[in-house]
């Protein structure tokens, strides 16, 4: 290994600068290397995949910590969030306010349009003289998001990290081979290794023929015109809001589910809300649902879907998309897991313990990869805890990421929110007899100036556990679940209980004040 640390550390004026330099020193010494020592890097934390986790954790290596950090991606820096669903605001220093596009601002096109419907029933006459331009939002949203590539570059460059543009694969527990973008190869040794490589779209399914002639959530942002008629395919969070989206822009829209409720990792009171809702707000919801044949006619371009629902057979036809959105897989598979000898899942996920390690030593994962809780500020909590417990002072030796109480939100029509145990898993952990539930259902003020036909539900559900009533569950539907649940996240950390709860004087009139006055 003589030309070990011949790279070392590169100082980045600009990354993209380095990039370019990086490749030509490789193509120049790969001429070389045919007839001398593999050509190598080094570094003492290595990070692979610069996404949510990836960067958080090698940002805080580096830059608090004065780490000799590198980071490798072969994507766009950023990761599945700032790509795909969810990015971290070009405002913030400390990746901590989180803003979500292009996803959210596709979300907060749906619930416009909706407002504007809403709004005529406040006396407001709203003439529609052009239609949505969707073509131009979608042109505007992505300009949005390629500014914002850039800023994933200067953080990295403002805290030294040095970045490497290109595909990594392990091949000892200390040691990865980097395919550059030019096609070159190099190896790279580290002390310490991060794995946060998130995860891809499910593949289409090979059981039902033409299913490839759909796309999955990476196309849905793809999409130039806003289509006529969708299918999407899937019960989880991306389905649903999907569909939501595209149902409150005018788009008819189809959604196959295999049973008779989505969302079904949620709590009942949520999957039954929820579904109920989007079959009142005209998303045709084809339940007990498979497909069987894709295909396309080729004179329109547009698909017919040949199914069976709890109606019996059927074929759907003059399809603009049809979406896949039935979960994603672990970016496991090449990556030569096998030659550092980490541990998978039956799935592909790496297995790591609660402080992020594998059953490697040196060798950390966290994020996507590891299938717990896929959520960006999931991600990035976890890389930070993991750089502070590496690479910090002391009091940090234990550091690590408390996964339990993590608030979630759905960016369903009406949202939904999160946070603890479903009523069944209390049951479980706790016994029923050991349980209060306090619900709620009722009609938000917003609606009061609309038809009956036009009012939306909004349900709300707390589960408590023992004598003290400790609040173990929490579960939200309605406008403005989102920005409400955050706050009642920091409450269930804190182990608040119905008392406490009781004891917070209500806000009036808002939806959220219900929550504290339950009975
Ligand atoms: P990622 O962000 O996926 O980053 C992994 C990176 O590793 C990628 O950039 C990839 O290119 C790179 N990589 C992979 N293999 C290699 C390799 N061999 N070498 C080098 N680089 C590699 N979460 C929320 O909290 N809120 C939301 O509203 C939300 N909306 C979403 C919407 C959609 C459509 C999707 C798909 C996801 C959404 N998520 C949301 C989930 C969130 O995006 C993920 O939980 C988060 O991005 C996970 O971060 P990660 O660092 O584990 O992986
Ligand atoms: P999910 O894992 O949430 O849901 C996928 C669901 O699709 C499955 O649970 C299953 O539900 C259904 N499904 C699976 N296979 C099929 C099939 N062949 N045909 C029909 N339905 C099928 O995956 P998503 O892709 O929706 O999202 C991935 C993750 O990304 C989420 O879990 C979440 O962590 C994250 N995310 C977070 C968001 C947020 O925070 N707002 C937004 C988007 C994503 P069933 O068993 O009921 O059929």
């Amino acid at each position: 290994m003589q030309a070990y640390g011949v790279f070392s550390r590169i100082s980045l004026a600009s990354t993209r600068t380095a990039s370019l330099r990086i490749s030509s020193l490789s193509r120049q010494f790969s001429s070389t290397s045919r007839i001398m020592a593999p050509i190598s890097k080094e570094t003492d934390y290595l990070v692979i995949g610069g996404g949510s986790g990836g960067l958080a954790s090698a940002r805080m290596a580096a830059g608090k910590f004065g780490t000799k950090a590198m980071i490798i991606e072969g994507g766009r820096l950023g990761g599945t969030c700032v790509n795909v669903g969810y990015v971290t605001s070009p405002l913030s220093e400390t990746l901590d306010n989180t803003i979500c596009v292009p996803k959210k601002v596709t979300f907060n096109a749906a619930m416009l349009a909706e407002m504007m419907h809403d709004a005529k029933a406040y006396g407001f006459s709203l003439e529609e003289t052009k239609p949505f331009d969707f073509t131009g939002f979608k042109h505007k949203r992505d300009a949005y998001i390629k500014r914002l590539n850039g800023i994933y570059e200067r953080n990295l460059n403002n805290d030294k990290v040095e970045y490497v543009r290109g595909w990594a694969k392990l091949i000892s527990k200390n040691e990865v081979e980097v395919t550059m973008e030019d096609g070159t190869k190099e190896n790279v040794r580290a002390k310490k290794i991060l794995v946060a490589v998130g995860g891809n779209p499910t593949a289409f399914p090979s059981d039902i023929p033409g299913s490839d002639l759909g796309i999955n959530s990476d196309g849905f942002f793809d999409i130039e015109n806003l289509p006529k008629k969708v299918v999407l395919v899937g019960a989880g969070y991306i389905a649903v809001e999907f569909a939501g989206m595209f149902n409150a822009l005018g788009t008819e829209t189809h959604l196959f589910i295999r049973h008779q409720t989505f969302l079904r990792t949620f709590d009942p009171m949520i999957q039954e809300g929820v579904t109920n809702e989007y079959e009142r707000l005209g998303v045709h919801l084809h339940k007990d649902s498979k497909q069987s044949k894709v295909e396309k006619d080729p004179a329109t371009g547009k698909l017919a879907i040949t199914y069976t629902d709890s109606n019996g057979e059927g074929k759907l036809e003059g399809v603009d998309h049809l979406i896949w959105a039935i979960g994603r897989t672990p970016a496991t598979q090449d990556l030569g897991l096998d030659k550092a000898g980490v541990k998978t899942d039956e799935k592909g996920h790496i297995v790591a313990d609660d402080y992020q390690n594998t059953n490697v030593e040196n060798v950390y994962a966290l994020g996507d990869v590891c299938g717990k809780a896929e959520l960006t500020p999931v991600a990035i909590a976890a890389g930070r805890r993991l750089a502070e417990r590496l690479f910090g002072p002391e009091q940090f030796r234990t550091a690590h990421l408390d996964y339990s109480n993590v608030p979630s939100v759905v960016f369903s029509h009406p949202e939904v929110g999160s946070i603890g145990l479903t009523e069944p898993q209390a049951e479980e952990k706790y016994g029923k007899e050991n349980l209060t539930i306090y619900k709620t259902s009722f009609t938000a003020m917003y609606y009061a100036m609309m038809e009956p036909e036009n009012k939306g539900p909004t349900k709300y559900k707390l589960i408590c556990a023992g004598p003290e009533e400790k609040v173990v569950g929490l579960h939200i539907m309605g406008q403005g679940s989102g920005e409400m649940l955050q706050g009642f996240g920091v409450a269930m950390k804190m182990g608040a209980t119905k008392k406490d709860f009781d004891s917070c004087v209500a806000i009036h009139p808002t939806s959220a004040e219900e929550l504290v006055t339950l009975k």
